[in-house]
């Protein structure tokens, strides 16, 4: 009998092969007191050594292998290793309590690790892995573990363990590890995002697979619906070889789109661009073929530090991403900062309602000192590109004028100082709050384009919070009303000639795309690796007729009525 698993669909692709279960090392720990302070902060230091060459040899051959950008997780851990916070805590905690060095380590580094995985932030909690990982190499070095290496299997394999650390996933060899699944994780952990650049099928957040399998158990990996069979019957066996095969076949038709445009089957021209959060992600972007950058994230500059980015890096890291982008649209999005983005070192008092509350432009023209930095910044960058500049979270007129009003300021000051800015930037908002999305008329004269940011103009819509899974079934992208939002903002941006296009998660859904080509969406910003897919689909896609099909889809009354309509007819 087979058993099947269902989690988070990490990295698309199906893995039909034996299971190698990845198990950590289990550390037995006590407080026992060490006699002689000096030879135990020794034995702390050698491990620290021992661990910081490992790491380094890592970091070489993962830049070697994958690329600087890949090796930079290594570079951070080398950094915790260095870091006094921890290592001092850690030598103290020695000296003055004469714990061993095991346990101390594992006090502090527990301590920080709770920390980071408190913040209500997905990158932060990555920083707990981050020191996660640190702690179990330094723990295995100081109980004499040999670590154990994915780097050795030779063997076609799936790997299965409780989580995967950054090291795990860098000595994975593609060519014999054909799949891995994890008992934690989610489409962002680092581990996910791994397999993606790797391009082995993944799933992650199973729950509990390391307890229902065996070693060497035959199992399948369906990394585009989010399952694992362990034990699989022949009949599943040759169903997912199929499956297979025809997602391989499709691969290869994606890949030979690379370099195209992304016209839809009657010639119209739309764009496909790419959402990211920092420069690494370029690499995906290029890779993917995307036409332009539809949304920077910027705000992940100003996170997992102390302090804020300075003018110049943020002008860095803002012209990097004009340059590499070679002329192609970049839409860079000033700070939008709380809701479940935190940033710890502006010391903010706490909020009943932080998604509601003081966050994006709101805060930024509350705080104008760092807002006119970032916006330096930008212009600064805007000569070495084609830069757009959006502004999150706009509920009135007057926030949008406010903002413009200190752009243009700080473009004045600049050109007064003899430095050079584009004279054609264009100036855009978010269109996630519904008022705004009802009022876009009011705002279409003073803007040049709209983005459409569906994740939060879903919650607010449905007043659902995007975070709690409970009420997970309310987050509806196709509902009547979403979609009405929609359509209108489309309708009345094109009645004004400006531009409209999506940045949030349902630009890149398969059942969303035809609804939207119909309404007439000229720009769809999605994470790199659905650009492919998502061109492949609109090639097939006649907009002149998708505008006529899409007006019956506003006398359906249900979310999952519409959703069936497209399926049925266009999927
Ligand atoms: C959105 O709200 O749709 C969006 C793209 O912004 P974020 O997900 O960063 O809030
Ligand atoms: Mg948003």
């Amino acid at each position: 009998m087979s058993t099947v698993l269902t989690g988070v669909a990490a990295a698309p692709g199906i893995a039909i092969a034996k299971a190698f279960l990845h198990e950590e090392p289990s550390f037995d720990l006590h407080d026992t007191k060490v006699e002689n302070v000096e030879d135990e902060l020794q034995r702390f230091d050698e491990a620290l050594a021992v661990s910081k060459q490992e790491l380094s040899a890592i970091k070489d051959e993962t830049e070697k292998k994958l690329g600087p950008d890949k090796a930079e997780i290594f570079a951070a851990h080398l950094l915790v290793l260095s870091d006094p916070e921890l290592v001092d805590a850690v030598k103290d905690q020695i000296r003055t309590e004469q714990f061993n060095a095991a346990y101390a380590l594992n006090q502090v580094a527990t301590m920080f690790i709770n920390m980071f995985e408190n913040m209500d932030n997905e990158y932060m909690k990555e920083r707990a892995s981050d020191i996660y990982d640190v702690k179990t190499r330094v723990l295995s070095h100081l109980f004499g573990y040999e670590a154990t290496s994915l780097a050795t299997i030779t063997e076609e394999t799936i790997v299965v363990a409780h989580d995967l650390t950054p090291s795990d996933t860098a000595q994975m060899n593609p060519e014999f590890i054909k799949g891995f699944a994890t008992n934690i994780g989610g489409r962002t952990s680092h581990s996910a995002i791994m397999s993606r650049s790797l391009e082995i099928p993944a799933v992650v957040g199973t729950k509990d697979i390391t307890a229902q399998i065996e070693n060497g158990m035959m199992m399948i990996v369906d990394g585009m619906d989010g399952t694992v069979i362990l034990n699989p019957t022949e009949a599943e066996i040759s169903k997912y070889e199929e499956k297979r095969s025809e997602y391989l076949k499709e691969k290869e038709i994606w890949q030979k789109l690379v370099s195209e445009r992304t016209l839809t089957a009657d010639g119209t021209h739309v764009e496909l661009a790419a959402n990211i959060g920092t420069t690494k992600d370029l690499e995906g972007v290029i890779k993917n073929g995307a036409e332009g950058i539809g949304l920077f994230r910027t705000e992940f500059l100003y996170m997992g530090r102390d302090q804020l980015p300075s003018e110049e890096e943020q002008f860095e890291a803002y012209k990097t991403v004009l340059e590499k982008m070679d002329g192609k649209p970049v839409v860079i999005r000033t700070l939008d900062i709380g809701g479940d983005k935190e940033l710890p070192y502006l010391d903010l008092p706490e909020e009943m309602n932080p998604f509601l509350g003081l966050r994006a432009i709101r805060l930024c023209l509350e705080m104008p000192d760092i807002f006119r930095v970032q916006l330096r910044a930008l212009l600064r960058a805007s000569s070495y590109g084609n830069l757009k500049v959006m502004f999150p979270m706009i509920a009135t007129l007057e926030e949008l004028r406010q903002a413009k009003a200190l752009l243009a300021e700080e473009k004045d000051k600049l050109i007064e100082e003899g430095i050079s800015v584009s004279d054609s930037i264009e100036v855009g908002i978010m269109v996630e709050i519904p008022s705004t999305a009802v009022a876009a008329d009011r705002f279409v004269k003073e803007v040049d384009f709209f983005s459409i940011g569906t994740n939060d103009l879903i919650q607010y819509t449905l007043a659902a919070d995007r975070m709690n899974e409970r009420i997970s079934y309310l987050y509806q992208p196709y509902h009547p009303a979403i979609l009405r939002l929609i359509k209108n903002v489309i309708e009345v941006a094109h009645k004004g000639g400006k531009w409209v296009g999506m940045c949030g998660e349902m630009a890149g859904d398969e059942v969303a795309i035809p609804i939207l080509l119909g309404l007439g969406l000229d720009e769809f910003s999605m994470s790199a690796t659905s650009i492919l897919p998502a061109r492949s689909q609109i090639l097939n896609l006649s907009k002149e007729e998708l505008g006529t099909w899409v007006e019956q889809l506003f006398a359906l009354d249900t979310s999952e009525e519409i959703e069936e309509q497209v399926r049925k007819h266009l999927l």
